[in-house]
């Protein structure tokens, strides 16, 4: 995980909700920043379907979740009508 708190995040309040662990029905919670978390009872990740607001505007975004999710949730050229972000 990268260092440093996600600016998008700064003027939010993290919310909490419940994903079912996709094996063992577990509700796990995550907060609103959280894309993927480990469930506590068999340790299967749960990860999250739909991405925080934040990705959709935040100049971090690409940074914050990394390469590797940035690509999966857009593509390689990021969400439309935004440029994406060099480092
Ligand atoms: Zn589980």
């Amino acid at each position: 995980m990268p260092t440093g708190k996600c600016p998008g995040q700064d003027n939010q309040k993290l919310t909490v909700s419940l994903h079912p662990c996709p094996k063992c029905g577990y509700g796990v919670e995550m907060f609103s920043d959280e894309l993927r978390i480990k469930c506590p009872k068999c340790k299967t990740e749960v990860v999250r379907e739909t991405a925080p607001n934040c990705l959709q505007w935040c100049a971090s975004a690409r940074q914050c979740i990394g390469e590797e999710r940035w690509k999966a949730l857009f593509g390689d050229d990021g969400p439309a009508g935004r440029e994406p972000v060099e480092k």
